[in-house]
C-alpha cells in the first residue's frame, strides 16, 4: 500500500511530541529533521521537500506555535494544511466543454496505464453522469492496443473508433471526432500512443492530435511505481503538451508515494484520479485533503462513506435489514453480503480509511485472500437449495457430501458453518438492540 512508510514515521515524529507537555526550539527542529527524511524515504523531490520544510517552520513560527496551547496538535494541523498544499489543495476535477462533444485526450509512456485508465473514466462517467462517451483507439503502434481497448469497450459497454493500424493516427482523430459528432456522443477519450522513453517523433505526433482535436483536457498518464521517473515524465510531457492533469496509476502497488507527493509541486499540474487496480472500478478522484489526512493516520471517512454507497446495494441492504429481524438471514444472504464486501476492493484499503487504523499492525492481517472468498463459494455452491435456506439441516453427512462436491476439506466446510452461526447469531443479538454480540464477535 503507498505511503506505508511515509506515514507510519510521520506518526512516529509526531508521537514524540504529543508526549511533551512543552516543546522547546530544539524539539521543532529534530521533529523538522525527521518529517525532512520521512518525504525523502518516501521519494518526494528533494527541492519540494526542501520547500515543504521551508514552509512549516515559517508557520510554525509565525503562529507561535511553541507558546501557544497544545503545539503538537498545532505542528500537525500545519504539516495537515501544507501536505493538503503541496498535492495541489483544491480537488481538481474534468472539465466540462460548452460544445459536445467535451475531448479528453490520454497521453503517457506505454504501459503507464492509458488505455485502462480510458475504460475506467469512461465508466465512471457513464455511471455517474449517464454519459454517452466514445474511445478512439489512436494508439497505432502497439497493435495490441486497439484491440484491448475493444475489448475494454465491449466489457463496460462502450463505443470504440478505430480504423486499424495502418491509417495516420492524426486521421484516425479526425474521422472519430466526425463520428462521434454524428452519433451525439457528450464525451470522446483520445487513446494515443506510448513509447518506452520521451522521443520527437512521439511528442510531435501528440502535438498534432491536440491541434485537430482542441481537447478540453489533456491527461497524462504516469505509473506511481517508478516514482521519480514518473515526477520527470510529468515535467516533459508538460513541457511539450501544456497537459491539464495527472492521472496517477498502479498507486495499489507497493510505492512509496513519492510521486503522488511531488508531481503538483514540480510542474504545477494537479493529479486528477489515481488507479488502484487492474479493475474498471479501480479508479479513485483524487483529493488532496483527504490523502493528506491519509496520510497523517487521521483516516478518510468521507471516501469511506462513499465507497460504501456505490457497492453496497441499498435495496439489498433493507431486505437484509428485514431478514435480521425475522431471524431468516440464510446462506444465500452470507454469499450476497461476501460478494458486496469483495466489490468495494482489498479490505486493507479500507481498513486504512479509518482513522486510527492505517498503522494499526492488526491491518497487516485483515486482507482477505480472493482465493479464500473462491473457496466460500464452492462451498456454498455445493450447498442444495434446502440446505442455503435451512442450515440447521446440515448433517455430518451432508457435510460430507458437500466437502466432496467443492473438493474442499470438511474441516473447511465446519469452519464455514460456524462462522455462518456466529454472523447469524451476532445479527439477531444487533437486530434486539444488543450491541455486546458485536463485542463477542470482535473478540474472537
Ligand atoms: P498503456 O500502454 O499505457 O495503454 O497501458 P495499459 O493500459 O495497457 O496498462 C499496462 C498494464 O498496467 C496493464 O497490465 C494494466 O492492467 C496495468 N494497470 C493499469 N492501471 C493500473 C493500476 O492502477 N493498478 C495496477 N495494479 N495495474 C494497472
Amino acid at each position: 500500500m503507498a505511503f506505508e512508510g511515509l506515514s507510519s514515521k510521520l506518526q512516529e515524529a509526531f508521537r514524540k511530541l504529543r508526549g511533551k507537555g512543552q516543546i522547546t526550539e530544539a524539539d521543532l527542529r529534530s521533529t523538522m529533521r525527521e518529517i525532512r527524511l520521512a518525504l525523502l524515504d518516501a521519494d518526494v523531490n528533494f527541492t519540494v521537500v526542501r520547500d515543504f520544510v521551508k514552509k512549516v517552520q515559517a508557520k510554525a513560527k509565525g503562529e507561535n506555535v511553541l507558546e501557544g496551547l497544545n503545539p503538537g496538535q498545532q505542528i500537525i494541523k500545519i504539516v495537515d494544511d501544507e501536505l493538503t498544499e503541496m498535492m495541489g489543495g483544491e480537488t481538481t476535477t474534468l472539465k466540462k466543454s460548452n460544445k459536445i462533444p467535451t475531448i479528453i485526450m490520454m497521453a503517457g509512456l506505454q504501459g503507464a496505464g492509458k488505455t485502462t485508465t480510458v475504460g475506467k473514466l469512461a465508466k465512471m462517467l457513464k455511471e455517474d453522469d449517464n454519459a454517452r462517451p466514445l474511445m478512439i483507439a489512436a494508439d497505432v503502434y502497439r497493435p495490441a492496443a486497439i484491440e484491448q481497448l475493444q475489448q475494454i469497450g465491449k466489457q463496460i459497454d462502450v463505443p470504440v473508433f478505430e480504423e486499424g493500424t495502418e491509417v495516420n493516427p492524426v486521421k484516425i482523430v479526425e474521422d472519430g471526432l466526425k463520428v462521434a459528432k454524428e452519433n451525439h456522443n457528450d464525451y470522446v477519450f483520445i487513446d494515443t500512443a506510448g513509447r518506452l522513453q520521451i522521443d520527437e517523433k512521439l511528442m510531435n505526433e501528440l502535438k498534432e492530435i491536440k491541434e485537430v482535436a482542441k481537447p478540453t483536457d489533456i491527461l497524462l498518464v504516469v505509473d506511481a511505481m517508478t516514482g521519480q521517473n514518473a515526477v520527470n515524465m510529468a515535467e516533459g510531457f508538460n513541457e511539450a503538451l501544456d497537459i491539464t492533469g495527472v492521472v496517477l496509476t498502479k498507486l495499489d502497488g507497493d510505492t512509496r508515494g513519492g510521486a503522488a507527493l511531488s508531481i503538483k509541486a514540480v510542474t504545477g499540474k494537479p493529479i486528477l484520479f489515481t488507479g488502484q487496480g487492474e479493475k474498471m472500478d479501480n479508479l479513485d478522484v483524487f483529493h488532496p485533503d483527504r490523502m493528506a489526512s491519509r496520510i497523517l493516520g487521521m483516516g478518510d471517512v468521507l471516501s469511506l462513506v462513499e465507497k460504501t454507497k456505490k457497492n453496497i446495494d441499498e435495496k439489498k441492504s433493507m431486505e437484509l435489514a428485514e431478514k435480521m429481524k425475522e431471524n431468516t438471514f440464510n446462506f444465500d444472504d452470507f454469499l450476497d453480503q461476501l460478494q458486496q464486501i469483495q466489490n468495494m476492493g482489498p479490505l486493507k484499503n479500507l481498513m486504512a480509511m479509518i482513522p486510527g487504523m492505517a498503522n494499526n499492525p492488526a491491518l497487516q492481517n485483515v486482507d482477505m485472500d480472493p482465493k479464500d472468498l473462491d473457496r466460500i463459494k464452492a462451498i456454498i455452491y455445493s450447498m442444495t437449495n434446502e440446505e442455503r435456506e435451512n442450515p440447521d439441516v446440515l448433517n455430518p453427512s451432508r457435510r460430507r457430501r458437500i466437502a466432496k462436491g467443492s473438493a474442499q476439506p470438511i474441516q473447511s466446510v465446519n469452519r464455514l458453518i460456524k462462522q455462518f452461526n456466529q454472523m447469524k447469531k451476532m445479527m439477531n443479538q444487533i437486530s434486539n438492540g444488543n450491541m455486546s454480540g458485536m463485542e463477542n464477535m470482535m473478540q474472537q
